[in-house]
């Protein structure tokens, strides 16, 4: 594991879920189904939770959404599911949060973010949403965010900027909002009574080098726990490589208590894409493990087979499935190593520093795989089977 130093935090309890002052980082997600739909919301969110998602927020946009959530909750606790939902509020938060007060109970925190609170009225819908939340003992995030803005704010910071001397770009100005957009906000709060350890922070920009910059400076200024990620990262490869590396160089700074990966799902796709990208850059980062990592070369004109491919794949699918029983019965296994290598150049080297792994025959090998365990060699497979005996092998690695 890291030796990386955390940035100290209150810790902000979500529901039963710890959220800073030391406690690991928290992976979360958000559903996008209609929340007032009750059936898919709960399939929703009792999936993204199987996968790993250890909050799940739903948007609470409307009278007949909010009438559902109490609905949702009770379902979850029916199945068996104890995971914390936060409710998001834009606009209307206030209305919805007195208006249904049994939502305002089954959520375990309130998202507010201050740019879309009301205009003329922007504090004080603000404060009464924070005051449902000192009435329901419920923690809240202050979520600004770079799209929605605290538009009068921005227009006050442009306008102090004019009259310097030395003005500051407009860009700077705005990341100053940002960060002065949260600050105030938080101690409006405070102002009206929620307690420190109920606040989360978060500052999220759709640009790397914005949501580093922010959150550097964020994390100077105050203790709340922070609530990191890259706002509409974008699709497939540009959003993960994105979001990575933003979490990356602040986790590696200690920044950061619960991270989401916003990741836009193609139409049909999996939403718990972006839980397992949480997870694994946790886990590369040496952070958090969550599931064995299987390490295997990227193949080359040493071996015209894909078999070692498939393997891979088919090991990796394999323990990203057995893992909800294993973990429960095996605790540590998530720490493990398997090695799928391609050829004699790096497979018996590879497979030797892996807990287990396997050595497939490159084109002009003899075709046999040697298996090793713990650095030692354990046995050599030959034949059709290779892919079955070795995930038998691995089988018994984990529960022996
Ligand atoms: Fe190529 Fe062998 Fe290296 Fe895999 S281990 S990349 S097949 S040389």
């Amino acid at each position: 594991m890291s030796n990386i130093k955390r940035r100290e935090s209150i810790q902000v309890m979500v529901g039963n879920v710890p959220v800073g002052g030391g406690a690991p980082i928290v992976v979360q997600s958000m559903t996008n189904t209609d929340t007032a739909d009750i059936e898919s919301t709960v399939e929703q969110i009792k999936h993204l939770h199987r996968e790993g998602s250890e909050i799940v927020r739903i948007t609470v946009n409307h009278k007949e959404a909010a009438k559902a959530v109490p609905h949702i909750k009770e379902q979850l606790v029916n199945d068996g599911y104890d995971v914390p939902i936060v409710g998001d509020f834009h606009y209307n938060g206030h209305v919805l949060l007195t208006e249904f007060p049994e939502a305002a109970k089954a959520l375990a925190k309130f998202r507010i973010n201050p740019g879309n609170v009301g205009t003329k009225t922007r504090d004080e819908n603000f404060c009464t949403i924070v005051e449902q939340a000192i009435k329901y003992d419920k923690p809240v995030r202050i979520g600004v965010n770079w799209g929605s803005l605290d538009q009068q704010l921005l227009a006050d910071k442009m306008d102090a900027n004019s009259k310097l001397e030395e003005p500051k770009s407009s860009k700077q100005v705005m990341l100053d909002t940002m960060v002065e957009s949260a600050k105030r906000s938080a101690e409006l709060a405070e102002s009206v009574g929620l307690a420190s350890d109920k606040i989360i922070i978060s500052c999220k920009m759709s640009h790397v080098q914005d949501v580093v910059t922010v959150y550097e400076r964020i994390a100077e200024i105050c203790d709340y726990p922070l609530h990191v990620g890259l706002t509409e990262a974008g699709m497939g490869m540009k959003g993960i490589v994105a979001s990575t590396a933003a979490l990356s160089v602040l986790l590696q700074q200690g920044i950061g208590d619960t991270i989401r990966v916003s990741l836009t799902p193609k139409p049909g796709g999996d939403r718990a894409e972006e839980v397992r990208v949480c997870q694994q850059v946790l886990q590369s980062l040496g952070i958090r493990s969550f599931i064995p990592q299987v390490t295997a070369c990227p193949g080359c004109g040493r071996t015209n087979s894909t078999y070692f491919q498939e393997l891979a794949d088919e090991i990796q699918e394999y323990l990203r499935e057995m893992m909800p029983v294993w973990r429960e019965m095996y605790p540590g296994v998530e720490d493990m190593n398997v090695a799928v290598m391609g050829c004699v150049v790096n497979g018996p080297g590879e497979s030797r520093n892996a807990n287990i792994g396997i050595s497939l025959p490159g084109t002009f090998e003899e075709p046999k795989a040697p298996v090793y365990m713990d650095g030692e060699h354990y046995k050599t497979l030959k034949g059709d089977g290779i892919g079955k005996e070795f995930r038998d092998i691995l089988d018994n690695y984990v529960t022996d």
